[in-house]
């Protein structure tokens, strides 16, 4: 597609795009008495307007029914789950009896490793990307040091080669084939947060497998972006959260997959509670934890209905767009976007994001060698909201559900304007 940097351009894109409805089902926040600029849903989506009158259903519901809403209300509260993970098998390719949602990403994170880290002496290694979200840093190093291992030895973290920004999967696949005695899992982000990288999530899987690991992913930045195939990639098991390209809103649920070579195995080690138990019998309230055949085995507790009902609210949006058209737009968006930031001059930065379109979701990470931080705030009295991280980088996510060409226009208008006056 050949892009031309003109408002006029980008209002003709707008007017083809099939998904363009869906921005009305959004509430925007207000600038200066307009909606604002907002590229900022790899980090809290934006609140579709249904979700107001979900969250009102179960307000009636709980003051009508009661405890019988567990059964009686519209939507059974016993059953909550389940409006998640439907919709979400095509948003992740697995089975519905592969998906459940629960708790919250870093929790998950560890529920899973608790089933899928068992190191001994010989295999203890957890392979990781350097640069990984905190969290998921904080999670594998407690989980190291809680089985007695030292994190020093224990993780393995492949980085960019010198002077490069992105990891390059043959080094990936190369460490886990040298690690092979030695690797007990594998446990990569699908897009690191800071730069935008997807890794190859079916290589590494098929490498660690290779070497005798499982392959765990962190897919936060992925679920609701990018397309993705768990089940045919053979991917041990997968965490996200709900409240970033999702728009589950802040807190939401988070999500888990495990594949069904493992969920189906009642042995498979975890830690349980009733509402992991299986349904016929867990109302007996007898002795002996028997998990579900499938990934609500790993549930824990009673659903969390004013956790879960944002998500379900808006993955109605999502069943109705269907996510190959919205990455499609995404891509057309986000191609926008780049071809719009290599016309600015006077404005020192550099995307450290991949630039083929198949190894990144919507955000483009621009590196500010100097002024990123003022360059951000002027953007913010400017109308736009992105957001900065330490130590240098803007990041832009046009987000095809709510986003149009438009607002990627605007946004290059006023760097072009900032870059301009600097
Ligand atoms: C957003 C994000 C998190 C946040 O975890 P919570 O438990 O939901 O607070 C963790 N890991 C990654 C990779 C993320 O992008």
């Amino acid at each position: 597609m050949e892009y031309v940097a003109s408002l006029a351009f980008a209002k003709e894109q707008d007017q083809k795009d099939p998904l363009r409805k869906f921005r009305e089902q959004f509430l925007f926040p207000q600038r200066k008495g307009k909606d604002a600029i907002y590229l900022c849903g790899n980090s809290l989506g934006l609140q579709p307007r249904n979700v107001k009158a979900a969250i009102e259903q179960e307000l009636a519901d709980w003051q009508q029914c009661a405890v019988e809403g567990y059964w009686g209300a519209k939507h059974p509260w016993l059953y909550y789950q389940q409006y998640c993970s439907k919709p979400l098998t095509s948003i992740m390719g697995a089975s519905q009896q592969e998906l459940t949602v629960m708790n919250t990403l870093t929790v998950n994170l560890h529920f899973m490793m608790l089933s899928f880290y068992k190191p001994t002496k010989q295999r203890f290694k957890v392979l990781m990307e350097a640069g990984a979200f905190p969290s998921d840093q904080y999670a594998v190093e407690t989980q190291v040091k809680f089985h007695g291992f030292d994190p020093e030895s224990a993780i393995i973290e492949v980085s960019p080669r010198p002077g490069e920004q992105l990891i390059r999967t043959e080094d990936i696949l190369e460490i886990i084939n040298r690690e092979s005695n030695s690797l007990a899992l594998v446990l990569f982000g699908g897009i690191n947060y800071y730069t935008g990288q997807f890794f190859d999530i079916p290589a590494i899987t098929a490498a660690a497998h290779r070497a005798g690991a499982y392959a765990g992913f962190d897919l936060a930045h992925v679920a609701g972006n990018i397309p993705v195939q768990l089940h045919d990639w053979d991917v041990d098991f997968a965490v996200w959260c709900s409240y970033k390209y999702l728009n589950g809103g802040p807190g939401a649920v988070g999500g888990a997959f495990v594949h069904e070579k493992h969920a189906g195995n009642r042995g498979f080690p975890r830690l349980g509670g009733w509402w992991g138990n299986e349904e016929r019998i867990r109302f007996k309230m007898e002795k002996g934890f028997v998990p579900k055949d499938n990934a609500e085995g790993w549930q824990q507790s009673t659903a969390q209905v004013f956790n879960m009902v944002s998500l379900k609210a808006s993955l109605e949006l999502f069943e109705e767009a269907g996510i190959k058209a919205l990455r499609n737009k995404s891509i057309g968006m986000t191609n926008f976007l780049e071809f719009l930031l290599q016309q600015l001059k006077g404005i020192n930065f550099e995307i450290i994001t991949p630039n083929n379109c198949n190894e990144r979701g919507a955000q483009l990470s621009l590196l500010f060698k100097d002024k990123g931080k003022e360059i951000h705030q002027q953007m913010t009295d400017a109308g736009i909201i992105v957001d900065w991280r330490e130590p240098g980088v803007i990041r832009v996510s046009p987000a095809p559900m709510y986003n149009s060409y438009q607002d990627v226009f605007h946004f290059y208008e006023i760097i072009a304007n900032i870059a301009s006056n600097a």
